[in-house]
């Protein structure tokens, strides 16, 4: 199956549709799910188009893993997770619904289940803050 770049998260790299970005390099960008199955939900994308990691250029994995890892430490710290699930979906069969590669970033906390995958809408100005706490960690050197 063939990349379609009007998918949501390449109108966000365009600047198309708005974003609560946390965030960007020349490769990659990061910014709150809209529907985040946790507080502090975050997701990491490559610049480079793929439908999802399969189809991929490999040259793109090296920097989305490297801000994975730095978005990742921030949410942790900002969020006081006690743990971090890092997920990624390849295809609808296994769970994909937005067609641009991106990596999922959630903080856990002991004995607090996740909200449901693409649940309810979270209201922005909470999203704002949230991606605030990151901003800041991010600043602070969390990685
Ligand atoms: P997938 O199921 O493809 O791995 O996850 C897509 C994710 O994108 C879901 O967690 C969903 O909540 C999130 N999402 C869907 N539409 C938008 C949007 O317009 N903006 C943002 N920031 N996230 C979105």
């Amino acid at each position: 199956m063939s990349y379609d770049s009007n998918n949501i998260f390449a109108k966000i790299l365009r600047g198309e549709v708005p974003c609560h970005k946390v965030y960007e390099d020349e490769h990659t960008l990061a910014f709150m799910d809209v529907m985040p199955q946790a507080d502090g939900h975050t997701l990491v994308i490559p610049k480079m188009s793929s439908r999802n990691l399969l189809d991929a250029e490999p040259k793109a994995l090296g920097s989305l893993m490297t801000s994975v890892h730095k978005v990742a430490n921030a949410v942790k710290q900002a969020f006081g997770a006690d743990g971090m699930l890092i997920q990624q979906f390849n295809e609808a069969a296994a769970g994909q619904t937005v067609f641009h590669l991106h990596v999922h970033v959630l903080p856990r906390h002991e004995g607090r289940p996740l909200r449901p995958h693409t649940g309810r809408m979270a209201d922005h100005a909470v999203l704002a803050q949230h991606a605030e706490r990151i901003r800041a960690a991010l600043g602070a050197g969390a990685e």
